[in-house]
């Protein structure tokens, strides 16, 4: 079972990763990256708004001194289905909220594909704030701001999680398998050791697919979101992700 302080040597081994692969340095000021935003296990204290609220002034990573606005996610606290990116880009570190730009409106052409709206689901990214440049989020500043992802879905109770890229269905799934052969698969993820299952179903980021706009590319995303509909028993519109 993971308790704090296998999180936080599990933590020092993937900053250790880091300064090895990025050059990025553990040591002095950026020492502060290796805390862990600390879990909320009383589930009846806690609220989104809490997680929010503490997102909004967290410097638990070197990210939180450079981002414009945090960007906790959005979206129906009662939704069925939460999709979950990697990290915010420059319009949404611009507006504070997450899947705003091109990106977004592509993930808003999918929801509504699938018959939804976004005030129906709940979007967020397993990083809040804006990494530099939009390089990939770095294994310590995961490891730091997950924490809250996992309270969100642990308060929100989703059905399905949709994983959109690598980032976010390695992470939920603790894995180093491509997401080319993670996606399409329906899996299990879990809250911790005690929690009951939640389906997880890994597919294609938005930006990807924007930037390998083929037609098998599209029809592989909506053949993972159809089979997300199926196992809700929503119906299966015939429109097709444009
Ligand atoms: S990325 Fe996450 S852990 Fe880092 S400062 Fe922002 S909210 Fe805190």
């Amino acid at each position: 079972m993971l308790n704090q302080k296998n999180i936080r040597k599990i933590a020092g081994q993937y900053a250790e990763m880091d300064a090895f692969f990025a050059g990025f340095s553990p040591r002095g000021k950026s020492r502060q990256s290796l805390c862990i935003a600390e879990p909320q296990t009383d589930l009846s204290q806690d609220s989104l708004e809490k997680i929010t609220g503490e997102i909004e002034t967290c410097r638990l990573c070197e990210l939180g001194a450079l981002r414009k606005n945090p960007v906790p996610g959005q979206g129906n606290p009662n939704a069925q289905i939460v999709f979950v990116g990697e990290a915010p880009g420059a319009d949404e570190d611009e507006q504070g909220l997450a899947f705003v730009g091109r990106a977004g409106k592509l993930l808003t052409d999918i929801i509504n594909a699938m018959g939804l709206k976004r005030e129906n689901v709940f979007i967020c990214n397993i990083i809040k704030c804006r990494p530099p440049d939009n390089r990939d989020p770095r294994p310590a500043e995961i490891i730091a701001c997950t924490p809250y992802l996992h309270r969100q879905l642990a308060l929100i109770k989703p059905d399905v999680i949709i994983a959109l890229g690598a980032h976010p269905a390695r992470t939920l799934l603790k894995t180093e398998q491509a997401i080319g052969k993670l996606r399409g698969i329906m899996q299990d993820y879990y809250i911790d050791d005690n929690s009951a299952p939640i389906k997880l179903m890994p597919t294609y980021h938005p930006a990807y697919l924007l930037r390998n706009y083929s037609y098998e590319n599209r029809q592989r995303v909506w053949q993972d979101v159809q089979k997300v509909l199926e196992y809700l028993g929503l119906p299966i519109p015939k429109k097709k992700i444009n």
